[in-house]
């Protein structure tokens, strides 16, 4: 059994294995709860799923172009307008299979190796798999719960060298609900104007989850356009992970790279999909209030239960739908080692399946998704409670 360099290089994404061991428990017949996947539990809207049943019946079953249908990005350019006051035209978007496409598309595009990759820590699993994927190093950034999950900007403006090429980052936060506020962006700004051929790929997918303030794209920034790449897609928004459509608006000369990378990979993205994303990028954002409203709702009790167990600690995340407590109380060192083992310990204990932090860059922690039921996460956060008062003190 030979395996190339680059796949021994990386590791499978955290939060599928963990999905994974979650269905052969539940196939073993145990009762799990499965906190671990980013998936919204709320149905799609109807008026996508009208969409799909519309798009049948018309011609839509032949390749589609490679950067996606012409009406398709024009509706995104001009959803961009709309919500986030970003200009583009429809050559400079992208529509790819998922958002995870779309960060690799930029990252191939830009980086190679010998280039840097520059990733504000805790940060979504794929990024720094994705880096090495392309050959590149990644270089993380850490940062603390006390600091709310956000580096400061000292320390980001300390790891960038002349070999950067690119920074990541997720706002609202996954895996910690942090959102950057507009100081902390225009920080960043500056930061970035500093540095001439430094990218920046703003990962906006949980924009429509923001419970205070508004959410701010960082392309919108003054002399940001050109730097950086916009990423979005319809999993989070619209509940449709399972549709696998993502995009970007980049710079044109961007733009037209990823396209060239992904001619080479999947071709355009999925037909009745894309006939899908017009209808999304044309409804109305304010639509997504109640499902919206689910989430505050359901990071409140979160908050609370987390808060309930003896030496866990977490900040009250802003946005998106995950909490990153700190759980260092709960590791010895001799039986549970570190976040994995807890991870481990509390599936086969509680049966809730959790994912543990170290793949997002934040070793000590567990992220728990609350894409679930107030019922379900409820009984979950009793189930870890009782299995984290079994652990010997
Ligand atoms: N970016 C972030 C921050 C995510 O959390 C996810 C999914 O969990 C993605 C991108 C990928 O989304 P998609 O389902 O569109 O590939």
């Amino acid at each position: 059994m030979h395996l190339s360099p680059t796949v021994t290089s990386i590791v499978e994404p955290a939060t599928l294995l963990m999905a994974r061991r979650s269905r052969e428990l539940r196939a073993q017949g145990r009762d799990i709860i499965d906190l671990s996947l980013g998936e919204p539990d709320h149905d799609p809207p109807p008026f996508a799923l009208e969409a799909a049943h519309e798009a049948l019946r018309g011609p839509w079953h032949k390749y589609t172009p490679v950067n996606g249908y012409a009406d398709v990005r024009q509706a995104i350019a001009n959803k961009f307008e709309r919500d986030n006051g970003l200009r583009y035209s429809p050559e400079q978007i992208v529509v790819s299979t998922g958002a995870k496409q779309s960060i690799m598309n930029v990252v191939m595009s830009l980086c190679g190796p010998g280039d840097e990759v520059v990733i504000p820590a805790p940060y979504w699993v794929s990024y720094s798999e994705q880096v090495r994927l392309a050959g590149a190093t990644p270089v993380l950034v850490t940062s603390t719960l006390e600091e709310d999950w956000k580096p400061p900007i000292e320390r980001i403006a300390k790891a960038i060298t002349p070999r950067t090429r690119l920074l990541m980052f997720s706002s609202p936060c996954n895996p910690s609900g942090s959102v950057l506020s507009r100081t902390e962006l225009e920080e960043l700004a500056t930061v970035v104007a500093q540095h001439e051929g430094l990218y920046v790929m703003a990962d906006e997918i949980y924009e429509h989850i923001v419970f205070e303030g508004e959410h701010l794209s960082f392309a919108s920034l003054p002399g940001m356009a050109e730097r950086t790449i916009t990423v979005n897609g319809l999993s989070k928004a619209f509940a449709l992970t399972g549709w696998r459509i993502g995009y970007l608006g980049a710079p044109l000369w961007i733009a037209q790279a990823c396209t060239k990378v992904q001619g080479q990979f999947t071709s355009g993205a999925n037909s009745i999909a894309q006939r899908v994303t017009k209808v999304c990028m044309e409804a109305d954002p304010a639509q997504l209030a109640p499902m919206r409203s689910d989430f505050r709702r359901r990071r409140d009790l979160m908050v609370k239960a987390v808060s309930t167990i003896p030496g866990w600690r977490c900040n009250v995340p802003q946005g998106a739908f995950y909490l990153l407590p700190d759980v260092r109380t709960s590791i010895d060192g001799k039986i549970i080692k570190g976040s994995v083992d807890l991870s481990l310990y509390l599936l086969d204990t509680a049966g809730v399946s959790l994912v543990e932090g170290k793949s997002f860059g934040a070793e000590g922690t567990l992220r728990i998704s609350y894409a679930a039921s107030d019922a379900k996460l409820i009984e979950a956060m009793q189930r870890v409670a009782s299995a984290i008062a079994q652990l010997p003190g």
